[in-house]
């Protein structure tokens, strides 16, 4: 069976849903025009409406029979600060905002498969569908845990799904474990002493200082992490100097640490201050680093992953069911609700290269084709989970 037919018949008013949320974007805690859309729809549809939670975050809650069991789904509504590059008819309205990660696709499933379950109640116990603003950067999905999502609404499993370019449109991926990296970032402060481009024996270089250090810093996942783990240190800024011939006092360098476990993220960052040391002491300046931890790997329980599983091999065919994958050293917030309850964090392939740019690309579009697919994911994984006649203790 591919997807459920009811769902296929609201294929184009999912389709007009996503390509007006993508016309729209609205980024970090700012959702509230996709916030107002969320949540008239759900309340269209029959579906108890919660405001309020990390500002635009909606709940919709939706019980059918006299199960007590629950189970949370979450998608994310937030866009990127982005330069839509297409020029199709739902391109941003919004000049340099962007739907560039797919979260309007995400929006529409979910929603979709709100619309259905309202309607048919084909389940034993309670949906909260949880809608995140604030994925990118920002850790909305903290938020939401900090602002007491899982006292307000407790649930015995959470679920997420993403769009995946590179997974063939329509396929669907997880494993159990470890499946995406921790993001943190860090910001380093060099200050040495100004002084003539032609005399720098009377200053001390920041800008030589800086290229040793980012140098040096290459050499903690080279050499530091065990060559079976995987880490990534990535400088992504370097500003100094306003002139041809004047060596600046100060540089300041940005960037991102990832690693797929908790005791290599640790590591990483000590030995990032090992090195800031060690570079301020060879070069007579001053390095100081902020590191801050933003959010934690994403890891699956296996119980739930058999559960995805199984809903995906009903609506795809266990032959596009992929298990056999390479976790990502891409980052989501959705960690933070998986360290709080058990569940699974699936992909959505949303097709191969030539049919879908990668993700964050300014020429990225969210594939119409998958939403039955991921709509038809959820709404089975609900009918199966919470299965009535299902006993009331999981
Ligand atoms: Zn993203
Ligand atoms: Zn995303």
């Amino acid at each position: 069976m591919p997807t459920i037919p009811r769902i296929d018949a609201l294929h184009a008013e999912m389709t007009a849903w996503r390509r007006d949320l993508h016309a729209h974007p609205e980024t970090a805690f700012e959702e509230a025009r996709t916030s107002d859309f969320v949540a008239e729809k759900l309340s269209s549809f029959g579906v108890e409406v919660h405001r309020g939670l990390a500002k635009t975050g909606v709940v919709g809650t939706l019980r059918a029979g006299s199960g007590r069991r629950a189970i949370g789904l979450r998608a994310d509504m937030d866009a990127l600060h982005v330069h839509e590059a297409n020029t199709f008819a739902h391109r941003s309205r919004n000049e340099g905002r962007m739907h560039a990660c797919g979260h309007d696709g995400h929006t529409t499933m979910l929603l979709g498969a709100a619309r259905h379950l309202a309607e048919t109640r084909a389940f034993d116990g309670t949906v909260h569908f949880i809608f995140q603003p604030a994925e990118e950067n920002e850790g909305g999905g903290r938020v939401m845990v900090e602002d007491g999502l899982f006292e307000k609404f407790p649930v015995e499993a959470v679920f997420g799904m993403h769009n995946w370019p590179g997974i063939p449109a329509g396929q669907l991926a997880v494993m159990p474990g470890i499946m995406m990296a921790s993001f943190d970032i860090f910001e380093i402060k060099i200050t040495g002493r100004g002084a003539h481009a032609g005399m720098p024996h009377h200053g001390v270089d920041a800008i030589v200082a800086g290229s040793a250090l980012v140098q040096a810093l290459q050499a903690i996942v080279s050499r530091g992490v065990s060559p079976v783990d995987a880490a990534v240190v990535s400088v992504t800024q370097f500003h100094a100097g306003d002139t041809w011939n004047v060596l600046p006092d100060e540089v300041t360098l940005r960037g991102s640490a990832r690693a797929l476990k908790p005791e290599v993220q640790a590591l990483v960052e000590g030995a990032m201050r090992r090195v800031c040391d060690g570079v301020a002491a060879a070069h007579g300046c001053q390095v100081t680093m902020r590191y801050e931890r933003r959010y934690p790997p994403i890891i699956n329980t296996p119980k739930e992953v058999a559960m995805a599983i199984a809903a995906m091999t009903q609506v795809i065919g266990a032959d596009k069911v992929l298990t056999d994958i390479q976790p990502t050293m891409g980052a989501e917030d959705f960690a933070f609700m998986l360290r709080e309850r058990p569940g699974a964090y699936v992909w959505l392939g949303n097709g191969v290269a030539g049919e879908s740019r990668m993700l964050h690309n300014p020429g990225y579009d969210f594939n119409d084709e998958i939403l039955p697919i991921g709509a038809s994911y959820w709404v089975t994984l609900v009918e199966q989970t919470l299965s009535k006649g299902a006993l009331d203790s999981p």
